[in-house]
This record gives structure tokens, C-alpha cells and sequence, in this order.
């Protein structure tokens, strides 16, 4: 079976591009009936937090990418990777080296110049008749892979196609530190193996990475995975997207008004494709999910795309879900509005206007909390010949039957003012709009209002 995974490290919030490999390998799964797992990268040990994992698994949570298995913690399984050590030590593909850092930047320093690459040398790999150095005192060893010296790594990767490299190219990697932690991409083998993976998806700033995998899977006998390395998400100014370039966790945009499945759209184009459907379902992107048409070159990240999706999503979704992120959304700001049938009568009215739940939160707070017409609005609207209009409507408006306040009514009060004054409906509706609002562009005014609670119409109209 199909079984796939995503290893994020808890150094940080979830990124959007592990959210998107997160998505790939969690649709491939889906796709073939298979498994997803997730896995907590957590050996370095100074930078991972309990916050950032929390973050992660809130994440995939609002994303919806539900795993099969995990979180698995890579600190909990050290046990297991000191016995794989062990097992290689005994086997001889792996040895213990005591080079200490200064030997080793010595080392490095040589080999520069002498105009050769930079890597270790190997000085403490065995071989049939060399004398190693001599074991120094009160030193921890580091256990290193003895890596295939000639030869090729080939691979048909899953996005990039075929990739070959020389084993001259690489070196006898570090798999174990002295203080018993295992470097990542001993790590990664021996729980892709164990977990029985059998494809991995991940960025392409891994490929330099593989060559060393396949090798170590190699000498461990265990079945090789496929892998695909998906290439960078760049900004839009066409360089890596990074913090200092915009939001690049999912937390972000959780906080800034998108939906999950918006998200996940859009992600999926990223990189992926088929025919020309830009909005599709989860469903359907799993129907389609076969690994291929995965695109090679980088995808540039378009924030008015992401609107455009967010925006089509925000119509499709049920009202009382949208009163749900906007009630969030208000209490965020101080502003109280309860999640009820009233809000989400609201949001079904001001959806179709809006790109985010940020966006349908600023038109409904005026229901909530106080509006400031602006200045030139009252100029413009607020006439004298439209005051006494103003005034009847009022009264009008206090004077319906308790019960009585909705569309109907409210268009009725409002043609029968009309009717009385003599008056056109924008000239009513327009300062109606900015005093009740605080804006002058809105829905139709009747089902605006119909929205208001009585009271608020009145203390807004008060003063007129
Ligand atoms: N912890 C690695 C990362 O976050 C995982 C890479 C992989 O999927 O192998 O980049």
C-alpha cells in the first residue's frame, strides 16, 4: 500500500510550502487508498519548542489534512536509531571518527587551498591495512556513514524526473553526534524505512540530501522510497518567499479571513495541475492526484489569486460557519456580536462582496459598534431637504409593531416616506446608508437596515 508522510520540524509555524507537500502527499494517499503519517523532526533539540509543534498540529487540523498515524517524535525514538547505528557499526558501514571541530576546519582550510572540495577526508574509515589515528582521551566520537566511494546515485524523481550524482561528489555524512542525537538524514531513513513509506514528497532543497538517503538505505537492505522534490514557492517579487516578504505560515492566514479549503486550492495549483481547472474540491483534487503533471519549475505566489479562490469559497460557504469566523473575527477587535441566525443572515447578504472573513467583518461591525459618517458623506446627503424626510422615517420606523420589524416593513416606511416628501430614493437611502453604515455603498438599503436592530437605527437617526 501507498503509504506517504510529512516530517516538518518544530522550529517554527507550519510554512506554506510544507503545507502544500503536505497536501501532495496527503492527496497521493488519499488517492491510492493508502496512508498518511506525520512525523515531528525534532532532533534539533536547541530550536525545536513545544509552541511550534502545537502550531503544526493546529494547522494541519484547520487545513483538514488528517493523518493516519503520528505525530510521531523523532527524540522519542532514539533507542531505535542507536540500535541502526550499532547494527552498521557491526556490519561496517558506518565508524566512529574522533576528528575534533579544529581538525576538521584545519581540514577544510587544507583542502581549500589546495583548490579541492571541501568535505570530510575520511582519515577515520577502516579499510583492509591503514592504521587509524590514535584514539585521543575524554573525547565522544561522532559515528559517520561510510558512504559508497565511487559509483552512481540514480533516481527517477517523481516531479524532476531522472537525477544522478557520484558518489565522488559526497561524503562519509555524520549520522550520529556525540551527544547521541542522530543527524536528519540518518533519521529520515531509518523512519521512512520503519514507517514504511514509499514516497516521499518535499522541497526540492533536499535533493542534495537523497544521493546520501538512497546510499544509507542501500546499506541498511530496505525497500527505497520514490521521491519527488517539489521546487520553491517564490514571492512575488520572484525571489524566495520568506517572512520578511509577506505571510508565509497557514497560521497567518487562518488570522487574515481565508478558508481552509481556499487554501488548499490554491496551494494545490502551486505546482500542480490538471487541464485548466483552477476551483475544484478536495474530492475531486484526490480523483485527479496521481503524482503526475507536478510542475518542475518554481510557482510564483499570487496574493489576488489567493483572494479570487478565497473569494469563491467564501460565497460557496454556509452562513452560520461564516457567522462563526466572523463573531471570531469581531471579538478579535473588542466588538461583541453573538454567532446566531441574525449574523448569519447578515453574512449571506454581505458574502458576495467580500474576498475574507476580514473583509465580511468590516462591513458587519457596523451592526455591533459605533460608525463616524465621514464629514463629506453628511455634506453631500444629509440636506436640509432631506432632514424632515429623514425625521418622518423615524417615526415611522419606531411606530411599527413590535414584531413587525423586517424587509418588508422596512421597504414599506421607506416608500411611504418617499411618497410623502416627495422624494427620490437615493436622496433618502444615501444619507440612511451613511449615518446607519458610516458608508454610502451597500446591499439594497431596505434588507441593510431590516439587519439593524431597531434600536440602533433610532439612536443613529436621533440626532438628524
Ligand atoms: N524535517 C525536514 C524538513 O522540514 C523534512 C524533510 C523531508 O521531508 O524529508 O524540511
Amino acid at each position: 500500500t501507498v503509504r506517504t508522510r510529512i516530517a516538518p520540524s518544530p522550529t517554527g509555524f507550519l510554512h506554506l510550502g510544507t503545507a502544500r507537500t503536505a497536501l501532495y502527499s496527503w492527496a497521493y494517499a488519499r488517492h491510492h487508498g493508502g496512508q498518511f503519517v506525520l512525523r515531528i523532526e525534532d532532533t534539533d533539540v536547541a530550536r525545536s519548542t513545544q509552541d511550534s509543534v502545537d502550531q503544526i498540529l493546529a494547522s494541519m487540523r484547520w487545513l483538514g489534512l488528517s493523518y493516519d498515524e503520528g505525530p510521531v517524535y523523532q527524540m522519542q525514538r532514539l533507542a531505535r536509531y542507536h540500535a541502526v547505528v550499532n547494527q552498521m557499526l557491526a556490519a561496517g558501514t558506518a565508524y566512529k571518527c574522533w576528528c575534533s571541530p579544529d581538525e576538521l576546519d584545519a581540514m577544510r582550510e587544507a583542502q581549500k587551498a589546495r583548490g579541492e572540495k571541501t568535505g570530510y577526508d575520511g582519515r577515520w574509515r577502516p579499510a583492509p591495512g591503514k592504521v587509524l589515528p590514535a584514539v585521543p582521551d575524554g573525547v565522544q566520537p561522532v559515528v559517520r556513514f561510510a558512504n559508497p566511494p565511487d559509483g552512481i546515485v540514480t533516481w527517477n524523481d517523481l516531479v524532476k524526473g531522472p537525477i544522478s550524482i557520484s558518489n565522488t561528489e559526497i561524503d562519509d555524512l555524520i549520522i550520529l553526534r556525540p551527544d547521541g542525537v542522530p543527524t536528519y538524514n540518518f533519521a529520515v531513513v531509518v523512519d521512512d524505512w520503519d514507517m514504511g513509506i514509499t514516497h516521499v514528497f518535499r522541497g526540492d532543497e533536499h535533493i542534495n540530501n537523497t544521493p546520501w538517503q538512497i546510499n544509507i538505505f542501500n546499506a541498511l537492505g530496505a525497500p527505497l522510497p520514490q521521491f519527488g522534490h517539489c521546487p520553491v514557492i517564490l514571492g512575488e517579487d520572484g525571489q524566495k518567499l520568506s517572512k520578511r516578504r509577506g505571510a508565509v505560515s497557514v497560521t497567518a492566514y487562518e488570522e487574515n479571513g481565508y478558508l481552509p479549503e481556499a487554501m488548499l486550492n490554491y496551494l494545490a495549483r502551486l505546482g500542480w495541475s490538471h487541464g485548466d481547472e483552477e476551483l475544484f474540491s478536495l474530492d475531486q483534487m484526490v480523483a485527479w492526484f496521481d503524482g503526475s503533471h507536478l510542475s518542475k519549475s518554481p510557482a510564483q505566489w499570487d496574493a489576488a489569486k489567493l483572494s479570487w479562490v478565497n473569494a469563491h469559497y467564501i460565497k460557496q460557504a454556509d452562513d452560520a460557519r461564516l457567522a462563526g469566523l466572523v463573531a471570531a473575527q469581531l471579538a478579535g477587535r473588542g466588538v461583541q456580536a453573538p454567532a446566531d441566525a441574525r449574523l448569519a443572515a447578515m453574512c449571506a447578504l454581505f458574502k458576495d462582496r467580500c474576498n475574507t472573513t476580514v473583509d465580511l467583518a468590516d462591513w458587519l461591525q457596523m451592526y455591533f459598534a459605533p460608525v463616524t459618517p465621514s464629514a463629506d458623506d453628511l455634506a453631500a446627503h444629509l440636506t436640509d431637504a432631506v432632514r424632515p424626510a429623514l425625521v418622518g422615517l423615524r417615526d415611522r420606523l419606531a411606530n411599527l409593531a413590535d414584531g413587525a420589524w423586517d424587509k418588508a416593513a422596512i421597504a414599506q416606511a421607506l416608500k411611504d416616506t418617499l411618497a410623502e416628501h416627495k422624494l427620490k430614493m437615493p436622496q433618502l437611502a444615501m444619507p440612511l446608508r451613511a449615518l446607519l453604515c458610516g458608508r454610502t455603498q451597500t446591499p439594497s438599503v431596505d434588507a441593510v437596515v431590516a439587519l439593524f436592530e431597531r434600536r440602533t437605527v433610532l439612536e443613529r437617526l436621533q440626532h438628524v
